[in-house]
């Protein structure tokens, strides 16, 4: 009987060392409390709090009307490609042909793909700080060793190209980012893209994983892609996808644009491990890429509207220290000033961990600890929630933190 051992030594190394996703943590404890009765409000999954788009939808029942049930080609239908070929040339101006398209189970799958196929054990992945959390852990999971580059808040959580020169070693293999950011909204210009490409023209062994999956939901400016600098183009690989652009999240589609070469060793890789995605997300996708951004850009409008929201509540709570993010739909205030303090029971607040699973039993609103972000010093808050439930969020999460003593 498996119970009767230490489920620890049966389990391989891999799985040990492996930290569960504090997003999807934080979420599954969220709707346990709310299974118990507690109101709570979550802002700790990143997923947009809208439907997938009507003709979306309408394309994925055509889809199993016209029998689009079976095993589909493993980088995907050739029709999808080709849309998202014509999307990348259309919306970000980058030349792609087919062949340089494998599309996924989502980009989490991608990001996944392209680590396992481009890492041995011991290669140095260089990942700046503050990081998506399943960054790190799919970087272990290959054996290979995450590089931190520090960003804070007051470099608006970016690196500069001395940062990265100095993290890079005969070792580094890859560098991973991703513009618009999550968990922090950090949104890089064209200017600073140039000054990190004109660094990686002088290391020709270095690929860079340009994950984009927040493109359309950017405040300031047109999207800016690193692929856009044609000295290192064959090195990038951009991974996209469906879930935020088009409110996609259960969808589970995804893709990489990339060298002919990748994305053949992510297309064999997926062929003995998933094989193509769903049938019918990838027909609906079709339809997303073709009709066009009506329906992001109406997303996005109410984004904007909370992003100024949230940040006048957040300013408004005394210890706590916010920027403005430039895109996605996170905020990653600095809290620290928080740690030492105890809750009513005397239990002292001693991280970021500490202080969402405090605010999730005692404020019963669901964040994440910036812990898992590579920076303890935050808590990351996801805006993709109704307006009343994000003024009735920040309301209490002042009202807890004004509890601690
Ligand atoms: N990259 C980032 C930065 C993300 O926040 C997420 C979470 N949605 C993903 C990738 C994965 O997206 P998908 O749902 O397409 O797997
Ligand atoms: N990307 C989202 C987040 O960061 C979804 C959850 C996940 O896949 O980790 O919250």
């Amino acid at each position: 009987m498996l119970l009767h051992r230490n489920i620890m030594s049966i389990l391989s190394d891999r799985i040990n060392n492996l930290s569960e996703s504090a997003t999807l943590k934080m979420t599954k404890l969220g709707r346990e409390l709310a299974a118990k009765g507690v109101n709570v409000i979550s802002l700790s999954v990143g997923e947009p709090d809208f439907n997938t788009p009507e003709h979306v939808k309408e394309a994925a029942k055509k889809a199993l009307d016209d029998n689009f049930t079976r095993y589909s080609p493993v980088p995907g239908y050739p029709d999808l490609r080709q849309a998202i070929v014509n999307k990348l040339k259309q919306e970000n101006n980058l030349d792609y042909d087919i062949s340089q398209i494998v599309v996924s189970t989502g980009a989490k799958q991608s990001l996944s793909n392209v680590i396992l196929t481009l890492i041995n054990p011991g290669d140095e992945v260089i990942i700046p700080t503050p990081y998506w959390v399943s960054y790190s852990e799919m970087v272990t999971l290959a054996e290979g060793k995450s590089v931190f580059i520090d960003a804070s808040i007051e470099s608006d959580f970016k690196i500069t190209p001395e940062q990265l020169e100095a993290a890079i070693t005969p070792k580094s293999k890859l560098f991973m980012f991703s513009s618009p950011n999550n968990p922090t909204g950090t949104v890089y210009s064209k200017d600073e893209l140039a000054a990190l490409a004109k660094v990686f023209e002088k290391h020709p062994n270095i690929f860079i994983l340009s994950d984009e999956i927040y493109e359309h939901i950017n405040f300031v400016d047109q999207h800016e892609s690193i692929a856009q600098f044609e000295s290192i183009k064959d090195r990038v690989i951009i991974v996209n996808g469906f879930s935020k652009a088009f409110a996609m999240t259960g969808w589970r589609l995804g893709y990489i644009a990339a060298s002919k070469e990748i994305a053949a060793a992510n297309d064999k890789l997926q062929g003995q491990t998933t094989s193509g995605t769903c049938s019918i997300a990838q027909r609906a996708g079709i339809v997303a890429y073709e009709q066009g951004l009506d329906t992001v850009n109406e997303m996005k409008k109410a984004f904007a509207r909370r992003r100024q929201l949230v940040y006048d509540l957040l300013k408004d709570i005394p210890g706590v220290k916010t920027n403005l993010p430039e895109g996605a739909f996170y905020f990653f205030p600095e809290v620290s000033s928080f740690f030492g303090k105890k809750d009513a029971d005397g239990n002292v607040i001693k991280g970021s961990g500490d202080l969402a699973l405090y605010l999730l039993n005692v404020g019963h609103v669901a964040t994440v600890g910036g812990d898992s972000f590579g920076n303890d010093n935050y808590i990351r808050l996801s805006y993709a929630a109704s307006d009343e439930s994000l003024v009735e969020a920040l309301r209490r999460i002042k009202e807890a933190l004004g509890k601690l003593s």
